[in-house]
């Protein structure tokens, strides 16, 4: 049966076996899975997963710093108390789940490099 790439990606699962996991530390990526030795070098999401993270922290803490800005009018250091941390925290949680899930698509999809057909 096929792996479900949406299920092994947001579970940091092997996207071939969809058992063994596919990080070495926090963001680091395994050379082979320990489940099937299934090649995990083959794809890398790149600075994909960054650039989704960060955009979600954009759409989604901008505008609260904001609300909280213009309804309660907090001095100044309540928001270096609060967004700081806040943002770290929540890219930090969520950039495993988005590599892997980014892998896991490449990996379903044999998502490569660009190549030149060679003509004579
Ligand atoms: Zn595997």
């Amino acid at each position: 049966m096929a792996v479900s790439a949406l299920s092994a990606g947001l579970r940091s699962k092997c996207p071939n076996c969809g058992e063994g996991s596919v990080f070495d530390g926090y963001l680091k990526f395994k050379t082979r899975c320990d489940a099937c030795n299934a090649d995990l070098t083959i794809a890398d999401a790149g600075d994909g997963p960054a650039f989704f993270v960060m955009f979600a922290a954009l759409i989604f803490i901008v505008p609260s710093a904001m609300f909280f800005e213009f309804a309660f009018r907090p001095p100044g250091f309540v928001h270096v108390l609060i967004w700081p941390p806040l943002t770290l925290g929540f890219c930090m949680f969520l950039l495993r789940p988005v590599k892997s899930l980014l892998f896991a698509l490449q990996w379903k999809h044999k998502a490569g490099q660009a190549q030149f057909e060679d003509h004579e």
